[in-house]
């Protein structure tokens, strides 16, 4: 299945020699905003996934980087974005959650810190914050300031969030406070 010629050689290859399936340079949406088409593959996913990219060797970024799509866009269907973002909100709790009342002004803080992750956690791919920092930290190899700049939180959130995701930490100078609970074994 050939389908875009431009810019690509006349059989439907780039440069490269891979097969495209979408245009260059943008998110081809399809089924009424529900599906996204694979550059790689054609497939239509309603999310072009970090376990989806695996299977062609490529992360997140190198398919951006390859499609020459924007750095931050997001890879999912306009309709499941959409879905996504409420389930975040509900999970992450956007700051003022009426569910959660008794907020002190650090919890609502830290609330929002991670709402804001997790929405950039999804723009970059990954299904949630926790895939994110699994990723990113254990099968990327980041290191923990890396992840964290990459997502804009602290290093204690990130600990935090690594514990939450049942990843070992690499290194045991970066152990969080006073709670030694061991995390499990790698
Ligand atoms: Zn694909």
């Amino acid at each position: 299945m050939v389908i875009f010629s431009e810019p690509h050689g006349p059989d439907g290859r780039d440069l490269q020699g891979h097969w495209v399936y979408a245009p260059l340079g943008e998110l081809q949406v399809t089924g009424a905003g529900a599906y996204v088409v694979c550059h790689a593959c054609g497939d239509l996913l309603t999310h072009i996934s970090a376990a989806h990219l695996s299977r062609h060797d490529l992360t997140p970024s190198a398919y951006r980087q390859r499609y020459r799509l924007p750095a931050h866009l997001p890879l999912t269907s306009p309709a499941a974005r959409a879905r996504r973002t409420a389930v975040g909100n509900r999970r992450w709790g956007p700051a003022g959650d009426l569910r959660t009342p008794v907020l002190t002004r650090a919890h609502a803080y830290r609330a929002e810190v991670e709402a804001r992750a997790h929405q950039r956690a999804t723009e970059l791919g990954y299904r949630d914050l926790h895939d994110c920092v699994r990723q990113l930290y254990r099968d990327q190899g980041q290191t923990l300031p890396e992840v964290a700049l990459m997502l804009t939180i602290s290093r204690r959130v990130l600990l935090r969030l690594l514990d939450e995701a049942g990843v070992a930490r690499r290194d045991a100078r970066f152990k969080a406070g006073r709670a030694q609970k061991k995390s499990d074994a790698v």
